[in-house]
């Protein structure tokens, strides 16, 4: 055996693996969307399963709150102050010098994800919202690559695999016996809720397991898509909570025939064109920004959002708005929420740590 793949040889006794899988992993890229909780244990996996290249795109610095869960990153990241994106590429390098990664801190949205994902074979999701996963789905589609799904909150979790509908001839279409191509995120969840409906880890928290079991069923599922084991790939929506001792298996293979999803079947990508999710404002001379939903059917939950945020500071609500401050990045900020899901993010003048403040206090 070759001396480099030494170090993979219990996963390539593996079935459907072997030497042919390993040197498939060595000549593969993956996207790493996100490297908090979800993202740090993808990139820790990947790289020791020996995927040659791994791009990740981060924008937070790493704190003090995110060493419980998130498996990359230790107090000398937070004592130098470390973007997580850089944090995870260092360690990497410890734990596989083999392997190639780039760090990209930013903000990823439409205007940068194709960029971002120039020569990925696959994205895994460690995001924490949906405006940017219904993103990362359109360019999945458009673009014929596959996307692997995985969210967090409390204690519980969901992932599952998209091997888009494409018009091209990708191995997963042409597959013998017929085409394994699944739904896509938006066949599933053709929506995005209303803004503040779904709770977040900043406000209600997170255990790290969940993470942990979310994140390795992406990396198996990964492994699968980058190996050409797409009979393997599963066709289910893992859906779990392990306070409630419950781990489903929904069965979700019928969502692409039953929708009329814009995305995969009108081939209307309209996150990666700019056209739905939000768009911010500089407030220019009030170190703010302003966020606006483009397209939003259903108006904010504005008492859950103030709930959940008088667990952290002190809130004022009224029938017109609700005002927060937060503290994040070791930073101070306030948040003022309107009812149509506009916000204003005072101590900033940078959208996209606004979007990212109200993605992890508000959710959407
Ligand atoms: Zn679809």
């Amino acid at each position: 055996m070759n001396v480099d793949l030494a170090r993979y040889h219990r996963q390539m006794l593996l079935p459907g693996f072997g030497e042919a899988g390993q040197r498939r992993l060595q000549g593969s890229t993956v996207l790493l969307l996100g490297c908090g909780a979800l993202g740090s244990v993808a990139a820790d996996m990947l790289a020791r399963a020996g995927v040659g290249h791994l791009v990740i795109v981060d924008r937070d610095f790493v704190e003090l709150s995110n060493l419980q869960r998130q498996m990359l990153f230790d107090e000398r990241d937070i004592s130098d102050a470390i973007p997580k994106a850089e944090a995870a590429k260092r360690r990497i390098a410890e734990i596989n010098s083999q392997i190639r990664v780039t760090a990209i801190v930013d903000d990823v949205n439409h205007s940068n994800i194709e960029r971002y994902a120039n020569g990925a074979d696959a994205f895994v999701d460690g995001l924490d919202n949906i405006e940017t996963r219904y993103l990362a789905n359109d360019l999945a589609v458009k673009s014929g690559r596959p996307y692997v799904y995985g969210a967090a909150v409390g204690t519980t979790g969901m992932a599952f695999s998209v091997l888009p509908h494409t018009t091209s001839d990708a191995a997963w279409e042409t597959f013998e016996g017929g085409s394994l191509a699944t739904p896509c995120f938006r066949c599933v969840f053709e929506e995005a809720p209303p803004p503040g409906t779904i709770a977040t880890c900043d406000t209600i928290g997170v255990i790290s397991s969940v993470v942990g079991i979310v994140a390795n069923f992406q990396v198996t599922e990964t492994l699968k898509i980058l190996t050409g084991n797409f009979d393997r790939v599963s066709r289910k929506l893992l859906n779990l909570d392990l306070w409630a001792n419950e781990i489903m298996q929904l069965d979700i293979a019928g969502a692409y025939e039953k929708s009329d999803c814009p995305c995969c079947k009108h081939r209307s990508f309209e996150y990666l064109d700019g056209k739905a999710g939000s768009s911010t404002t500089i407030l220019c001379g009030r170190n703010a920004v302003q966020l606006r939903h483009r397209q939003l059917s259903q108006g904010v939950n504005m008492d859950a959002v103030a709930s959940r945020l008088r667990e952290h500071s002190d809130v004022i609500a009224n029938e017109f708005m609700l005002r927060a401050g937060i503290r994040d990045q070791e930073k101070n900020y306030e948040i003022t929420l309107f009812p149509n899901g506009r916000a204003i993010v005072k101590g900033t003048d940078k959208p996209e740590v606004a979007r990212s403040i109200y993605a992890k206090f508000v959710g959407n």
